[in-house]
């Protein structure tokens, strides 16, 4: 994509990025004195509304913004708050009953498989079956500031008090990586991935969000995972609040680490779905497809970044091909935000090749995609 294709018909809808880590901003309080903008390692140091100038790089119109651990939670929500609003007529061909806004930058909340380990509620030990599901306290409760103390750790419960202010925010990014190792003990922890993105499912579920999911080597567990959080809401239709559990002693108000009431909030499954970074086969595609759509009843999209999806081109066109065009999106997953536009543009190339469409109709076509996943759009 080129410089002269920057005007408004061309912005790209960013369904999966990472940019917010390439920068450190100066002012937490909403101010913007523009002081002490430079580089600490490695990182662009700005100034609050400088940041948000700076994430949306020439094409992107929209970004959706990942967080992998809960410590990025308030930084991205305060870059939403501050980013600009973009009218949605702006991104898309459809016209008419469309006036609504989205914020150029979207708050997406979750923990990475490759941090899960670190969130998981403690292994149940067979010799302390009473209380085994005690929460990890500890250093687990610093990044949101809070006074660390031999109190629960409440990641579920901060979450939940984010989906819950914050209508728009998407639960991302949230899956299982079968190939990840802990770098301290060389393990993949499968028991952690799968116990927190159970959890990050139900709440999304509850909360009528969708998701962003990594998956990698690990989609016959994501399909497992997915039919049976649908099976246990058949079973037991009942009704998770938040707060105020009678059976969990009436002082303690988190309920993510009774397992009772973990199994009660797997009720709903978020109704959309994206695969992001899609690396699978073909046949998983339609397998996905398949099982979600049909037999779940929630939509999945597949994402397609250049830095992984296009890494073998001939997987990449058999994959974009085997995705019917309304359940495509296109995503940098980086958090180099110099590198988007490109790489964004090689995606939307493919796509428009393998499809045989002009590149015009892919990208209203993606946006009008991502804003669907997201909600913004019916
Ligand atoms: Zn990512």
């Amino acid at each position: 994509m080129t410089r002269m294709m920057a005007d408004a018909m061309c912005l790209v809808v960013d369904a999966h990025c990472h940019v917010h880590e390439g920068v450190t901003r100066v002012d937490d309080d909403g101010g913007d004195d523009g002081v002490g903008e430079g580089v600490v390692e490695g990182k662009q140091l700005l100034s609050r509304q400088t940041a948000v100038a700076f994430l949306m790089s020439r094409q992107t119109a929209v970004a959706f913004l990942m967080s992998t651990e809960p410590c990025q939670w308030k930084q991205v929500l305060h870059l939403m708050q501050s980013s600009d609003q973009i009218d949605v007529g702006r991104l898309i061909t459809r016209k008419g009953d469309i006036d609504d806004k989205v914020p150029a930058a979207v708050a997406c909340v979750g923990i990475h498989p490759w941090f899960a380990h670190r969130y998981v509620a403690e292994r149940k030990d067979p010799a302390n079956e009473g209380d085994g599901y005690k929460a990890l306290g500890g250093s687990k409760t610093q990044h949101s500031g809070a006074v660390v103390s031999t109190a629960p750790y409440t990641w579920e419960e901060e979450m939940a008090a984010v989906l819950t202010e914050h209508e728009r925010v998407v639960v991302g990014e949230i899956g299982l990586d079968f190939v990840a190792k802990i770098p301290e003990s060389g393990l993949v922890d499968r028991a952690a991935q799968q116990d927190v993105f159970r959890r990050c499912l139900c709440l999304a579920g509850h909360f009528e969000r969708p998701v962003s999911i990594h998956c990698v080597k690990a989609y016959e567990a994501l399909i497992t995972i997915l039919c049976d959080l649908h099976a246990r809401g058949k079973q037991a239709p009942g009704s998770f609040t938040q707060r105020g559990h009678s059976d969990t002693g009436g002082t303690q108000s988190s309920g993510g680490h009774d397992p009772a009431v973990a199994a009660r909030m797997a009720v709903r499954l978020p109704p959309r779905i994206a695969v992001h970074s899609y690396g699978g086969s073909a046949e998983t595609v339609k397998r996905l497809l398949r099982v979600c759509e049909r037999d779940l009843g929630v939509q999945v999209f597949f994402g397609f970044s250049s830095v992984v999806s296009l890494r073998s081109e001939r997987r990449a066109r058999a994959n974009i091909a085997a995705v019917p065009l309304d359940r495509l999106l296109v995503e940098s997953d980086r958090a180099d935000a110099s590198k988007v536009d490109d790489e964004l543009a090689a995606v939307i190339d493919l796509i428009a090749d393998v499809k045989d469409m002009d590149k015009q109709h892919v990208i209203a076509a993606l946006n009008q995609n991502a804003l669907t996943w997201a909600g913004f759009l019916p």
